[in-house]
């Protein structure tokens, strides 16, 4: 095993750098050494753990002294970790790069990431929620190039190291102030943060490996859908950047009202209207379901808004239990206007009925004259 490196040496400070120092240096040296960020070097790994531990010893005081004092020997074991553990600390790379590049920016990096999640505002016929069905629908989309396979370049040819960045994907600035010497980076302007070029850009995509697509998509409509629900259709969003997975599509449904019924989850309401009469001797009247008429008994007496409940006539669950019920309310219409022999005949009918109002006006003002005593 080969002798281990002094921790100062790893990471480039001198014996008494301040604790922001080590931090400074070892923050550089994570972003240039990190296996995401160099695939094709093996050794980048190796020498990421390398700093990382040597990180470990020198940011804790405590660790610091005994290394300090023992040197390489004061340190036996003990345990730093893994990336896993170290990635704590920072609360995940993601973090770090964004801390380098300045967040977004760093996002141009050539990782594969996932593609966006797309929103589809669907109107449905209230029929069309109530029975579902397939539906297609054309969405445009960010699809990588067929043509390219997403690499950008044309068939046959590759991309190349950026002459620029030489692969690293950022710039480094020097700036001299009279505080001393600060390193910047900023994404390379020529390859935008990729570390690669095109040479050859692909004809379809120009280069860019992905291309807008007018897409036509089945989907699948559960029967009892209503305002409000998201389908989710997994992998239908947009594809990931440098092939990285697609993200969802969501289909964000709208019910139409409907002339008639009103719905309340998977409950239907209806209002039908009826004459005096009907209300009075009772009849048999077609009533609307989602299915067509049915015959509803109206039994002799029916008072006012009475409700009616056709069960298993509403709608289905969208979650598949059962169906709604359909309630019908029966509005006893009385008539505005009345012909001289109507007006006859209900006098008539009045006078029969005795002079006596009928029995449930009479108990009425019976209950009045007791509380008012009149
Ligand atoms: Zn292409
Ligand atoms: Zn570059």
């Amino acid at each position: 095993m080969a002798a281990k490196k002094d921790y100062y040496e790893v990471l480039g400070v001198s014996r008494d750098a301040e604790q922001d120092e080590i931090k400074k240096a070892y923050r550089k040296l994570a972003r240039k050494y990190h296996p995401d960020r160099n695939p094709d070097d093996p050794g980048a790994a190796d020498k990421f753990k390398e700093i990382t531990e040597a990180y470990k010893v020198l940011s804790d005081p405590h660790k610091r002294a005994q290394y300090d004092r023992h040197g390489h020997a004061g340190m036996e074991g003990a345990d730093f970790g893994d990336f896993g553990d170290f990635s704590q600390d920072f609360s995940g790379f993601e973090d770090i790069f964004d801390m380098f590049f300045g967040g977004r920016e760093a996002r141009t990096s050539r990782r594969p990431r996932r593609g966006a999640d797309l929103q589809y505002r669907m109107t449905l016929k209230f029929e069309e929620a109530a029975f579902g069905g397939e539906k297609e629908i054309k969405i445009p989309r960010i699809e990588n190039c067929p043509d390219c396979q997403g690499s950008g370049s044309q068939a046959g040819s590759h991309p190349e190291t950026c002459p620029q960045c030489g692969g690293q994907g950022e710039m480094r600035f020097r700036h001299q102030t009279a505080f001393g010497s600060f390193v910047q980076t900023r994404p390379c302007d020529r390859c935008r943060g990729q570390g690669q070029v095109v040479t050859d850009p692909c004809k379809t995509c120009q280069g860019q490996g992905q291309v807008r697509r007018q897409r036509n998509l089945k989907v699948n409509i559960p029967p009892g859908v209503d305002t409000g629900h998201k389908l989710r259709m997994a992998g239908e969003g947009e594809a990931g950047p440098n092939n990285g997975p697609p993200g969802d599509l969501y289909i964000v449904i709208e019910v139409e009202e409907h002339p008639i019924f009103k719905r309340e989850g998977s409950n239907l309401y209806c209002e039908v209207p009826i004459s005096v009469v009907q209300a009075a001797l009772g009849d048999e009247i077609k009533v609307p379901t989602l299915e067509g008429k049915v015959s509803l008994k109206i039994p002799p007496g029916t008072q006012p808004d009475r409700r009616f409940r056709l069960k298993n006539k509403g709608l289905q669950d969208v979650q598949g239990y059962g169906r709604g019920d359909l309630f019908i309310k029966a509005r006893v219409v009385i008539p505005e206007k009345l012909n001289r022999k109507q007006k006859e005949l209900l006098e008539e009918f009045a006078r029969i009925s005795g002079e006596e109002l009928n029995p449930e006006q009479k108990s009425f003002l019976e209950k009045v004259r007791d509380a008012f005593g009149v």
